[in-house]
């Protein structure tokens, strides 16, 4: 009977222990807090989503709560804080036209025809490029997204040019590609220059970012202080103003800075700077002084190949 009465007691301790053991395994599970989920299988494979080989590549977590679905953004934020130097190419261009004049010497060797521009922007689609703007390039450098497995490329025309509301703009339209444009005020509305109505009108595309390139295009270096001031800050103002858009990114006129003027664009509310000088990478350590591509007549495998090479 004593024998008897252990068995039933020892099948009621099992069953009573397995009762416990398939609760906490359904707690850890089924509850939408995946923090445990997330430690396992740590930050960076977790937004790999381009990695077939990851379990989670497509289901999408964090957008969801219980007020609904949340659009998702272009970039997520890395959990890990990180100070990533990614290699993304930003093409500098000036003029991009069929030159007029045939005298016009300078004009042509900064110049880039159409239809070069053009198969510019197929060779970089065909290699997998996704073209951004410096507000997009602020949020990566303050999100830290992992990007090893993505390609982000930026087109940049300086000075605005009327050629960039007929010839350039065309363009990004018909490829449906984001560009940024570094205005000059004191340009505006003058020959050779675009009209505000153009600008305007890029703008309201979506596809057309604008940037500051001081008032009246002013050669920065060894001048008093107090001038380059006058010259940077006003005009991110005045840009926002005029075409109600936020100005976030700055580009120096002739290419040339030193730490005070780039103290000057960092303490105006710039939150990115672009120079002339050659080169790929960004980080947060060089986001005021970002290098560029001058991409010339380059095309197909000579423009990827220089690219992969920098
Ligand atoms: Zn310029």
């Amino acid at each position: 009977m004593a024998i008897f009465k252990n068995t039933v007691k020892n099948i009621l301790l099992i069953g009573f222990l397995s009762l416990v053991l398939v609760f906490v395994f359904l707690t850890i599970f089924s509850k939408a807090d995946l923090r445990l989920l997330r430690k396992t299988i740590g930050t960076d494979s977790f937004y790999s989503s381009n990695d077939p080989k990851n379990l989670f590549a497509n289901i999408n977590f964090f957008d969801t709560d219980s007020k609904g679905i949340v659009p998702p953004k272009l970039f997520k934020e890395s959990l890990k804080p990180k100070n990533h130097t990614y290699r993304i190419p930003v093409f500098m261009y000036h003029y991009v036209e069929y030159n007029q004049s045939e005298e016009d010497f300078l004009r042509d060797q900064i110049n880039i025809e159409p239809h070069i521009f053009e198969q510019q922007i197929l060779t970089l689609k065909k290699a997998g490029y996704t073209f951004i703007t410096p507000n997009d390039l602020s949020d990566i450098l303050k999100l830290q997204p992992d990007l090893s497995e993505s390609k982000y490329a930026m087109l940049t025309f300086d000075d605005g040019y009327s050629d960039f509301y007929t010839d350039v703009f065309p363009l990004l339209v018909k490829h449906d590609v984001k560009a940024v444009v570094f205005i000059v005020p004191y340009y505006l509305d003058k020959q050779n220059y675009m009209f505000s109505w153009q600008v305007k009108e890029v703008v309201s595309s979506g596809l057309v970012e604008l940037g500051a390139h001081t008032l009246r295009h002013k050669y920065l270096l060894g001048i008093p202080i107090e001038t380059v001031q006058a010259e940077v800050g006003p005009c991110k103002n005045w840009i926002e103003e005029k075409f109600g858009v936020e100005v976030t990114s700055f580009a120096y006129p002739y290419g040339v800075y030193d730490d005070a003027i780039v103290k000057v664009v960092q303490e105006a509310g710039y939150e990115t700077a672009f120079g002339t000088d050659l080169g790929i990478e960004v980080s947060n350590d060089n986001k005021y002084t970002i290098k560029r591509i001058r991409p010339g007549y380059a095309q197909g495998t000579g423009l990827t190949g220089f690219i992969d090479n920098l």
